[in-house]
């Protein structure tokens, strides 16, 4: 454990960590199963296109979330164009610019415009307040962001989108195996989008998912992602390319084998982040609420510089030097990055809650690659850091500057 500053690797001393520590490293699922399931793929020589493990897939995840249809996808970036397209969504779609870009990026690519809406500071998902701001005419749908798996207050939404008769769609890329009041993520709005890319804690290499109770519009989604066949040779709709392959299931299932163990796993580090950090100044984990179940995918840390005497960004970079791979999740903000800083320039003054949070916030290593004694070493780290931030910080200038 580093004890004094002289020691931390930004300094010269040595790292913490001889090796990296990623915020997310693939969870890998029950090997022997994916094996069998492989040789099971190959021997059939079913590679995609309604398959049997996808289909299983489908099933296994609908019946987990308590929704009607689940349609399997190459990726969530994907699921959520199709979705939004096949809601109807056009002109105006309100959303937060704290999330990952691809929420915006699906509106973009299709030529709708991104409203960027701010965030309440305690959950940094959607205001509801600011939603009802930026309603216009030309609004046609909200789309909500569990961001880091905590809801969106999903019921409120679901009011403001009933009230203005607007389509709602929830990104849940980080909200997998998470509930609210009861009720499973998933099963919201209009629809709900899962991410299972490899960095998510429950992955299938790549993938995603489109969950709705609406019949009608899971068979236009289903459409979609296949070129709109209907049959051998009926194309009744445009459509793309969104299958996802047998193998990417097959991880899948694989992977809902050992959820609960992911789960676990993720939780203990949560506590042991939590025990670690109590009473280290200026250093603050968010919390989870008490009406939600969690998967505990992300341990963010907010750090007020006012306390520690030294900024974010500097703490990154003294983690980093300690082969601490932590992350500024999601910073600039969506409306700090092309092509939406050139066409909306201003959308800054509408966000002050989001443009102070993205430059405070840090997302720590977890996931079954990293184990309590590795967060209690980074934890010490941080405490150091918080408690002579000052010192740091100028010593850290003047090596700048030399
Ligand atoms: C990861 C992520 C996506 C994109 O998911 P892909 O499956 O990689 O396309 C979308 N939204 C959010 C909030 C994400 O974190």
């Amino acid at each position: 454990m580093k004890t004094s500053i002289d020691e931390l690797a930004v300094f010269g001393g040595r790292p913490a960590f001889s090796e990296k520590l990623h915020v997310g490293r693939p969870n890998v699922g029950d090997r022997e199963a994916l094996t069998r399931y492989f040789h099971d793929i190959l021997d059939r020589r079913w590679f995609t296109n309604k398959g049997p493990y996808v289909e299983e897939f489908e099933r296994r995840i609908a019946e987990m979330m308590g929704v009607k249809y689940c349609i399997a996808m190459c990726n969530a970036t994907i699921a959520l164009e199709i979705a939004i397209r096949a809601l109807d969504m056009k002109g105006e779609v309100i959303v937060p610019s704290m999330t990952f870009v691809a929420t915006a990026h699906s509106l973009q690519w299709q030529e709708i415009t991104p409203v960027f809406c701010d965030i309440d500071p305690e959950t940094c998902n959607l205001d509801p307040a600011a939603i009802e701001k930026m309603i216009t005419p030309r609004t046609t749908g909200i789309i909500g962001v569990h961001l880091w798996g905590r809801p969106c207050v999903p019921d409120v939404v679901e009011g403001i989108a009933r009230r203005n008769g607007l389509k709602l769609l929830f990104d849940a890329a980080h909200a997998f195996g998470c509930s609210y009041r009861g009720r499973m993520i998933g099963a919201f709005g209009d629809a709900e989008v899962f991410s299972f890319h490899a960095t998510k804690f429950f992955n299938t290499f790549e993938g995603g998912a489109v969950l709705t109770n609406r019949p009608e519009l899971a068979e236009r989604i289903r459409l979609m992602k296949n070129f709109g066949f209907q049959g051998y040779d009926n194309v009744i709709y445009i459509g793309t390319n969104g299958k996802m392959t047998e193998i990417c299931a097959a991880m899948g299932l694989a992977g809902l084998a050992r959820l609960d163990e992911f789960i676990a796993v993720n939780r203990r580090n949560y506590r042991t982040y939590e025990a670690c950090l109590a009473g280290v100044p200026g250093v603050r984990l968010l919390p989870y609420g008490d009406d939600e179940k969690q998967n505990y995918q992300y341990v963010v840390a907010e750090i007020d510089e006012t306390r520690t005497g030294i900024e974010r960004d500097m703490v990154v970079g003294i983690l980093h030097a300690e082969n601490v791979l932590a992350r500024r999740y999601f910073y600039p903000g969506c409306h700090r990055m092309e092509p939406y800083r050139s066409y909306f320039p201003h959308a800054a003054l509408l966000l002050p809650h989001t443009e102070r949070i993205v430059r405070r916030v840090v997302s720590l290593p977890t996931g079954t690659s990293v184990d309590p004694g590795a967060i209690a070493e980074i934890c010490g780290i941080l405490r150091l850091v918080s408690e002579q931030g000052g010192e740091i910080r100028k010593k850290m200038q003047a090596v700048a500057i030399r």
